[in-house]
């Protein structure tokens, strides 16, 4: 991102200068053509006047013929064009020129011209044939007008060229600052987003733990009776809408009172372990099992009809009796009670619970150890 910065305000830069360039070229031909012209325009002014003295003044003394006037002001005129080079390239150069003038009495004009401070001065010295000078002429040309150009235009260009500098010189400064503010952001952005994505794992790590906790029995480590409820509730409704069944297996440590009596509340806790550990092992994965409280359990079976979960009941019934809890000097066997109960005519996962503990109690009363359903 950095690069692309750079090499974009780059490409963006090379064209302005270019065109800042080409703007300063053609102002500064331009502007000199005008001030040439000007220049022009001048001498030729001084070229009539100087005509306009010589005719006046002097006519008298030259007899100089009208063909010779022109003949005059055409070399006059070029002389000044000559002189207009010369000050273009160097203003100190002094310039001599003779004209030869078709006239007995004078012979030739010498033209002297150089530069005094501002002024261009040209002196005009008729001579007669024998050299010897009849009168002088002189002109003064304000260079001012011309050189001033010359400087302004100089002026402008220097201060265009130090703006195009200074804002080449601000703006990659500035370019600069914003690339190591950039970095220093996207740095701060990255440490920041490792920071959320870390702190959002250790969320979700205790979001999970918290959930356990209200989801879990902290003893058997089995699904509490919220969380039994409520994953049988859900079930319930699903399989309600295809018409599915689901079976409630309730069940309830016979004599547990007794063993808590006898051997303490520890081993109490040790038999409610091994208890529901003994169940989950026989139990598949959809299987909720659950400890509703005290030495209560129940499981829900999912797409089990009634007689189906009356065999599971029953295996684990047998199997529960079978498992041998050692404890200090002894071993103890536990039997449970079983009340089992299906979803048929039933309209709330509570009825077929309600149902199933009713079996239990049956069960209890019968002598204990034992399944009961509707159908036995
Ligand atoms: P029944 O065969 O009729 O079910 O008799 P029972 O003794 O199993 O039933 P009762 O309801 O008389 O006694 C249940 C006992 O379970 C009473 C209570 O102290 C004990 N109990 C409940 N929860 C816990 C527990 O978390 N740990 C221990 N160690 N005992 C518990
Ligand atoms: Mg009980
Ligand atoms: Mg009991």
């Amino acid at each position: 991102m950095k690069k692309l910065l750079f090499n974009k305000s780059l490409t963006f830069f090379i064209p302005l200068i270019a065109i800042t360039f080409l703007f300063l070229y053609i102002s500064y031909n331009y502007s000199m053509d005008n001030y040439t012209k000007l220049e022009t325009k001048q001498n030729s002014k001084n070229i009539e006047n100087f005509i306009y003295t010589l005719k006046n003044n002097h006519i008298n003394l030259l007899s100089i013929e009208e063909s010779d006037f022109v003949n005059i002001k055409k070399i006059c005129s070029n002389f000044f064009d000559e002189c207009n080079k010369n000050i273009k390239n160097n203003l100190s150069t002094q310039n001599k020129q003779t004209i030869d003038i078709k006239d007995d009495s004078c012979k030739n004009i010498d033209i002297l011209t150089f530069y005094k401070k501002s002024y261009i001065i040209n002196e005009f010295n008729f001579s007669n044939s024998k050299n010897e000078l009849l009168f002088q002429l002189i002109t003064k040309t304000n260079l001012a007008l011309f050189s001033e150009g010359k400087k302004n235009i100089k002026i402008y260009i220097s201060i265009v060229l130090i703006f195009l500098i200074l804002t080449l010189f601000i703006g990659y400064t500035y370019q600069k600052q914003i690339i190591v503010a950039n970095d220093n952001l996207e740095e701060k952005v990255e440490k920041r987003t490792n920071q959320i994505r870390h702190t959002m794992k250790e969320l979700e790590k205790v979001n999970l733990q918290l959930y356990d906790l209200a989801h879990t029995d902290y003893l058997t480590q089995i699904k509490n009776r919220r969380s039994f409820f409520l994953h049988t509730d859900n079930i319930f409704k699903k399989l309600s809408r295809t018409d599915g069944i689901i079976s409630i297996i309730m069940i309830d440590i016979d004599n547990f009172k007794s063993f808590n009596d006898t051997y303490g509340h520890e081993i109490g806790d040790k038999i409610l372990k091994i208890f529901a550990s003994s169940i989950k092992e026989l139990l598949l994965q959809d299987e909720i099992f659950g400890r509703l409280g005290g030495e209560e359990f129940a499981i829900a079976l999912p797409n089990t009809t009634l007689e189906e979960a009356q065999k599971i009941a029953e295996n684990i019934r047998k199997r529960i009796e079978r498992v041998v809890i050692n404890i200090p000097h002894t071993k103890l066997f536990v039997t449970a009670s079983f009340g089992v109960s299906d979803s048929i005519n039933t309209k709330s996962i509570d009825e077929i619970i309600n149902n199933a503990d009713k079996m239990l109690y049956d069960a209890k009363r019968k002598g204990k150890n034992r399944v009961r359903s509707r159908l036995s």
